[in-house]
């Protein structure tokens, strides 16, 4: 069990919601703005996939369902690679099982650079962290990399794809990930529930699917605790 990018990101804000989702996924409820925002973010990226002009996409999906094949996708990025293919979006990487796929990849004279899509109008702190995960990753499977942007919404329709430049944030986390990719992947594989308290983390940044389950849990703990107290 490796862990992915949203995982990591999802680790990162809580360990007990990384664990939830490998455990215990159906307890999840996404609220249906939230889906809406997702929606709206992918239309959002499949959009910016032609910002630089052609493209080649390496989404390939296991057969009859919407899961991504992460073996075949790694294997037509490689292929892509090897081909010197300018614009490769959903590039797809693996080190030790551990994945991700970056939203664009663009070759350059000396290596590539990789933009990654947010359907935000500023860049946010949580976003150099996402990518710097894929930066750690992709570095990892040796592919050298220039420069990263993370593209936000532009102010309007004509310049609707903004690059903002953030290697330098991104590169100094490289340590960071690799302290915490393995710390959080053994704590996906434990057996038991983790025992965490509901806190800040249950908002910030993102209100947690698992908000309704959680804070259930407490009022029941607390209602047992008064109980005994009342003995
Ligand atoms: S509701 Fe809070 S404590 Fe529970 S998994 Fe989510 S962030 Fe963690």
């Amino acid at each position: 069990m490796a862990i992915t990018k949203t995982g990591f990101m999802r680790g990162i804000q809580c360990p007990k919601m990384l664990w939830l989702d490998k455990h215990k996924p159906s307890l999840k409820v996404i609220p249906p703005e939230v889906q809406e925002r997702m929606d709206e973010g992918n239309d959002f990226g499949d959009e910016a996939m032609a910002m630089f002009g052609p493209y080649e996409e390496m989404t390939i999906y296991k057969p009859g369902t919407t899961i991504p094949d992460k073996e075949a996708m790694v294997a037509k990025t490689k292929e892509h690679l090897a081909k010197g293919t300018n614009v490769i979006c959903e590039a797809a990487f693996m080190n030790y099982s551990n994945y991700c796929a970056l939203d664009i990849l663009r070759k350059t004279d000396s290596g590539y650079d990789i933009y990654e899509v947010k359907n935000s109008s500023e860049v946010h702190d949580q976003h150099i962290k996402d990518v710097a995960f894929q930066y750690y990753i992709v570095s990892r499977c040796k592919i050298k990399i220039d420069r990263i942007f993370i593209v936000i919404h532009g102010p309007d329709e004509e310049n609707r794809f903004v690059p903002v430049e953030v290697t330098e944030e991104v590169k100094k986390l490289y340590n960071w990930i690799d302290n915490n990719i393995w710390r959080l992947n053994r704590i996906q594989k434990e057996s038991e529930e983790l025992d965490i308290a509901p806190g800040e983390q249950c908002n910030e940044p993102y209100e947690c699917w698992y908000y309704g389950y959680c804070h259930t849990e407490e009022k029941e703990e607390e209602k047992e605790q008064e109980q005994i107290q009342m003995l």
